[in-house]
């Protein structure tokens, strides 16, 4: 019993979803770990093909442009599963950054289809050395030079860079400000400064970029000149609740490890459970994973439901900023659960305690989700953010 209401589809996707995290993903999280995240390939052939067989595959993406025109919640659905998985495994399965159904249709069919198939990835590079949390500081800037467009900057954290086949990267255009290039990773003065090791064992790295001079034409534009950041709200709102609902599933896969392990393990005469001091914070932890999974789901529907756009961000916000502290907590408690194996990389606990921390960092830090609620209630009222 839930007061979430799902429909028969999204009971149905969700267990289709649930399998291909069970059954694909989650055998090969140990490999992956001891590999430093870097699957074989022929493990990623494997996922890759699994999740294009089972219609995961650009979600949110239109049936036109090749993905499976999923609804917020439908996406919520998906993505709270694919929470229950370690190092980022679901990355994997073919998707793209929403800004790209803004392309026109060459740009579709060059980058778009192609990424939804898994046979081409896209990276999204916003963030520079003095630019973080205030993207209004980027310095890379896009000169008019003849009839093309001349790019000079440095980006950093770009998540799949180095693997990516484009990067939509983010630059002041001139006479029109932040404007969305799409720029290909074989282009001339496209060059990787670093590849930093991180704290989670992920997929794909986040490497450093400098353009040095990157010359493109009025066809790499996206969306249209100065469009950058009207698009990036769509973009903040998606990958918010994403990581939101993927916070949701990985407490449910803490849990459901964490109680088996203290109802069936043995110390000082009776089970962990039996022991006030280990049962009260999985009960805390429970309490944090359903008053999270209610935020994720109302979001979603809110959206579906074609709610005001600044409501539905605030409220992303929260979910976002609830959902990645909860998370975290909970993660903190269960390795405490395992005792000392809960310090070892094999454990799924260890594993999450490393992962999860950067969701309160990546897509606006937890500061700048407080930020956001904050100016939210003054401006809307109270009573929309929280009701
Ligand atoms: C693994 C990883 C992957 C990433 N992938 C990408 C990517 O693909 N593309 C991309 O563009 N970026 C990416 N990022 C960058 C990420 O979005 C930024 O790290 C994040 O927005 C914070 O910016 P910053 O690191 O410059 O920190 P800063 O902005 O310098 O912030 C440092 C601290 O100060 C706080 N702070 C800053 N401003 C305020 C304020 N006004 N009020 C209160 N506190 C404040 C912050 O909350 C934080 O705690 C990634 C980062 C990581 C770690």
């Amino acid at each position: 019993m839930s007061l979430i209401r799902l429909s028969d589809e999204q009971i149905e996707l969700r267990d289709r979803a649930r399998a291909f995290v069970d059954d694909v993903l989650i055998p090969r999280e140990e490999s992956a770990e001891r590999a430093g995240g870097r699957l074989p390939s022929s493990d990623v052939g494997e996922i890759m093909k699994a999740a294009l067989a089972a219609r995961l595959n650009g979600g949110r993406h239109s049936v036109e442009h090749g993905g499976q025109g999923w609804s917020a919640t439908d996406y919520v659905v998906v993505h709270e599963q694919f929470g229950r998985n370690t190092n980022g495994l679901w990355w994997w399965v073919p998707d793209a950054y929403n800004v790209l159904s803004a392309g026109t249709p060459d740009q579709i069919s060059r980058y778009l289809r192609p990424a939804l198939l898994g046979e081409g990835w896209v990276s999204y590079a916003v963030t520079e050395e003095y630019a973080g949390s205030d993207p209004s500081g980027i310095s890379t800037v896009a000169e008019r030079v003849g009839d093309r467009w001349r790019l000079d900057g440095e980006k950093w954290f770009v998540t799949s860079g180095d693997v990516a086949a484009v990067h939509i990267v983010v630059a002041l255009a001139e006479d029109a400000g932040p404007t969305l290039f799409l720029v290909d990773a074989e282009a001339d003065g496209v060059e990787y400064l670093d590849d930093p090791p991180f704290t989670h064992s992920f997929p794909h790295g986040h490497p450093t970029l400098h353009l040095n001079g990157v010359l493109v034409g009025d066809d790499a534009v996206l969306g249209g000149l100065g469009q950058a950041d009207a698009l990036q709200q769509n973009w903040f709102v998606e990958e918010r609740l994403g990581i939101a609902a993927h916070c949701v599933g990985a407490m449910g896969r803490l849990l459901e490890e964490a109680v088996a392990w203290a109802a069936e393990r043995e110390q000082g005469g009776s089970r962990l459970i039996d022991h006030q001091g280990v049962a009260f914070p999985l009960a805390d932890s429970a309490a944090d994973a359903a008053a999270a999974r209610l935020m994720v789901y109302e979001v979603a529907a809110l959206a579906d439901a074609g709610a005001d756009r600044k409501v539905v961000h605030a409220k992303a916000s929260l979910a976002k900023l609830f959902a990645s502290e909860a998370a975290w907590r909970c993660a903190d408690r269960a390795v405490q659960t395992f005792g000392g194996r809960g310090y070892m990389r094999t454990n799924v606990a260890e594993r999450y305690l490393r992962e999860l921390r950067v969701d309160r960092i990546w897509e606006g830090t937890s500061e700048i989700q407080r930020l956001i609620i904050a100016r939210a209630m003054e401006r809307r009222g109270v009573r929309q953010v929280i009701a």
